[in-house]
């Protein structure tokens, strides 16, 4: 297992500057696996000893998963100066590890969001090479049909002259406001919303219910989260 200083462990997770942690070590509030540590260098598996930081146990891990249900509202980054982010959802006890989302929901669009600091499993999923699936409930103002169905299967001109790959439609409710599942196998700025554009209907509500074969809990109200397990991360790919 990695090794590191048990410092910069602690002041990684933001318990404090390398200095304040080595006041902390003189005060004795540090111990690991049960010994009170008085040397800020001592190495330390992060991981797997028990580090205990002012009588509360250290949960230290280099990647963290996360699966929100994102709320209308939220802007997907990690900063924004006006409105609020997703990550203003999350516990602090998580923000120590810079989680970031991967890929973006629109502001008013809920739904799967992954966040986590695993910047090569973002890149993958990310990766335009890559096709990894989504699929996107939504409420449509217009009858959706049969012939969008085929449109959208064959592929269909956005507003800026782009033809999208194959995507597979679903109707739920064809009706004034119609009700629909979206499958796209890539990730282009607003595209479930233009696509319904290039047929002349309107997306009213969108909400993403799957990345891969990872599927948004159902569990999770609007706002909450829970981590991935290590089978669901598989899945993501
Ligand atoms: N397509 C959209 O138009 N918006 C999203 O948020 C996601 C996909």
């Amino acid at each position: 297992a990695k090794k590191l200083r048990i410092d910069k462990v602690l002041s990684n997770i933001g318990c404090g500057s390398r200095a304040e942690i080595k006041k902390y070590c003189k005060y004795g509030i540090i111990s690991v696996n049960g010994k009170v540590v008085n040397n800020p260098g001592l190495q330390v598996d992060p991981e797997n000893d028990e580090i205990i930081f002012d009588g509360e146990k250290v949960n230290y891990r280099e990647f963290v998963y996360i699966m929100l249900n994102k709320p209308d509202g939220y802007i997907s980054a990690t900063f924004d100066r006006h409105d609020p982010i997703v990550l203003d959802l999350i516990d602090p006890s998580y923000l120590v590890f810079e989680p970031f989302p991967v890929g973006r929901l629109d502001k008013d669009t809920e739904g799967l969001l992954v966040l986590t600091n695993d910047g090569q499993l973002s890149h993958r999923v990310l990766s335009p090479k890559k096709h990894v699936p989504k699929t996107y409930y939504a409420k449509i103002e217009g009858v959706v049909t049969d012939e969008d169905i085929v449109a959208f299967e064959k592929g269909v001109t956005l507003d800026d002259g782009y033809e999208t790959m194959p995507s597979q439609l679903k109707i739920l409710k064809s009706d004034e406001i119609s009700e629909i599942e979206l499958t796209i196998h890539e990730g282009k700025f607003h595209q479930v919303k233009r696509m319904f554009e290039s047929v002349d209907k309107k997306v009213v509500y969108l909400k993403r219910l799957s990345m891969g074969k990872l599927k948004l809990d159902e569990n999770l109200a609007l706002g909450e989260y829970r981590e991935l397990t290590e089978e669901e991360i598989k899945l993501i790919e």
